[in-house]
Formats: C-alpha cells, structure tokens, sequence
C-alpha cells in the first residue's frame, strides 16, 4: 500500500499517518518528491485496512501496489533518484554522467594514486577500486582487505574523488561501510539477502549489480531489500548476463536501462568492462550506454593492463581512458547530457 499526502500536507500531517502505520504493526517509509510525499508500507502480510488512514488530515489517497517491488518503484516516487555527495558536484541520476573508475583490485599504494591522477584529471567523479575482490579461484589474488580501504580513504582526501568499493560478506561489510562513500555489492551477491538487509541497515549509498543470470524482477526485488530496511540510496548497475554467446565474457544487456527507467526511480549505471571482458570493447560500449540513457559508466582502468592482478584483459590503460572519455564528452552534447 502506498499513501499519497496532499502537495500542501505538514511535515506534522505526515509524522502522524507515519505513526498510525507503525501502531498498526507495519513499516512506514516517507519518501518526499517535488510535489507532493508518498508514504510507503511494508511489512503487512495482506492488504491495509485504507479506511484508518485515507480519512487523516493531508492524506490524498491510498493506493494499491500490485507489484511485488514497492519502494524502487515509479508508482512511489514518480521522479528520478538523485543522489548527491555533499561539497562534490558527483551525482548519481542527475543530468550529469557519473563516472566510476579505477582498477579491479587495489595493488599498491603507487598503483592506486597512479590510478586516481589520471582518472580524476580525465573527468572521472569517483574512483572504484576492490579491496575484496570474489574471485572463481581461491589461488586467485583476494585483494589487500582492509590495506586498500586506507589507501583508498587517503586517495579521496588527496584527489576529492568519491570512494566505491565492494563488500563481499558482513564481515567486509562494515569494514566497506567505514571507509567507503559507497558500497558496492557485486553480481555473485544480489540475492545474499541477509547482505543486502545489512547494506539496508546502513546510511550509505549502495551501488548494486545486477546478477548473472538475474530477471528484471528479481533485479529490482535485490533493491527492495536494501530499500525495505530504510536506505533510499540505491544504484542499479548493469554488468552483462551469462548467455551462449562465447565472443564477450558476458552479454551486456542495454535494453534493461529503458526497462528500469520505466519501472524505476532508481539511477542505473552501466560496466561495459565486465559487460564485455575485452578492453577493445569497453569503448564502444560505453558509448552506447551513455545513448541508451544511463546514469552513468563503471569503467576498470590500469596503469599496465597486461600485467594487472586481476580482470586485465578488460581493463583500460590512462591513454584508452582519456580517449574514451573525449568521445562520451561529444556524444553528451546532442544527447542533452553533461559531463565534467
Ligand atoms: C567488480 O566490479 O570488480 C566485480 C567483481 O564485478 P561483478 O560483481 O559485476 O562481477
Ligand atoms: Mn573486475
């Protein structure tokens, strides 16, 4: 059930219907949009008894939500999601292109602040670098943990770029939440419910990937948990689904932009490097999210790509980079896009 308050309704009329909801035993999650509130429920086993609340002062009206996932969706909140970082003009789902970028796992101090200049120069708002990485093999390079953290906290205080990460388990979790401006929780991960309860529970935004073999549906119900549990700061990122197709690592699948936009508020970004698994690709690619519609581009950049400790092969050098980023800053122009 969803709750619409009038456009002149007291921030005093929507505590009240909030608090008539939590005495009736459910969740109320108020999420305010330009014109007018909407109040969300959650946690009800069947349907809400209206009539309790649809005659309280600065209520419009209380609407049925048929579809599973409630908070992430347009009928909620019919304007886009925009998330900011105070003191930065970074944004996630606003006009501008967000720009995340930085190597698949942080190897060294040198390595990450080397990352950081060129990115950040080139017009990138956020560095990504993993710190705990989920490789297929246990031999494989784990990532320094909590080393990188600290490098990564001292790249922001250095260059201003915002700080994403991956948390892989709880443990990391906190860790992540810690340090991190945003928490990313990768492919291997959407349906680790209790992980995403977790990442739920905390204050920062949380950059969600979508699984390799995940629906729409399941996608957007993946959000829902994090949302369910009172954090409205959810990006969704497209990374490629596993398909019979051997020519990339993955299949990248643009049309679920259009497919989220539609049903979601949620700002959605596009990884065109692990979309495609090939360095060569991750150009065009890119290039075709930024006309597709996203929000913004995940991209794995590496001072020696073919001597990176992981996903290489994907992985653009500086040059590659700043190349890349000169051809999105034409396309953004007709596209009415802006970017740094
Ligand atoms: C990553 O972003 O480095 C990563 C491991 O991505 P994914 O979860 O999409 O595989
Ligand atoms: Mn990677």
């Amino acid at each position: 059930m969803l709750v619409v308050m009038q456009a002149h309704a007291t921030a005093e009329d929507i505590r009240r219907v909030c608090d008539k909801i939590e005495a009736l035993g459910y969740r109320a999650h108020s999420i305010p949009g330009a014109e007018r509130t909407a109040i969300g429920i959650t946690g009800n086993k069947g349907e809400v008894e209206p009539g309790t609340l649809e005659e309280m002062p600065g209520v419009q009206e209380v609407i049925k939500v048929t579809k599973p996932y409630k908070l992430v969706s347009r009928d909620m909140k019919e304007e886009n999601t925009v998330i900011s970082f105070p003191g930065t003009d970074a944004t996630f789902g606003g006009p501008g292109l967000a720009v995340v970028a930085g190597p698949c796992a942080i190897e060294s101090r040198e390595q990450a602040f080397s990352i950081a200049e060129r990115v950040e120069r080139a017009g990138a708002q956020f560095f990504r670098g993993g710190a705990y990485k989920p490789r297929t093999s246990p031999y494989s390079f784990q990532g320094l943990g909590e080393e990188a953290l600290k490098i990564m906290a001292e790249v922001r205080q250095h260059f201003g770029l915002k700080i994403v990460t991956e948390a892989i388990d709880h443990e990391s979790l906190e860790l992540v939440a810690e340090y991190a401006d945003v928490i990313q929780i990768g492919a291997r991960n959407m349906q680790n419910f209790s992980l995403l309860k977790k990442a739920g529970r905390t204050r920062k935004p949380v950059l969600l990937k979508r699984g390799m073999s995940a629906t729409l549906e399941e996608f957007l119900m993946a959000a829902e948990y994090v949302m369910s549990e009172g954090n409205y700061q959810v990006i969704l990122c497209e990374r490629g689904v596993r398909t019979f197709a051997d020519h990339t690592r993955n299949t990248l699948d643009l049309s679920l932009i259009p497919a989220v936009q539609r049903l979601s508020h949620l700002p959605i970004l596009v990884d065109p490097s692990h979309g495609t698994g090939k360095r060569e690709y991750v150009p065009p690619m890119a290039l075709a999210g930024l006309a597709a519609g996203a929000d913004g581009l995940l991209i794995e950049v590496h001072p020696d790509p073919d001597r990176a400790m992981s996903d290489g092969a994907q992985s653009l050098s500086f040059a590659g980079f700043e190349k890349l980023l000169e051809s999105l800053k034409k396309l953004a122009g007709p596209l009415e896009r802006q970017l740094n």
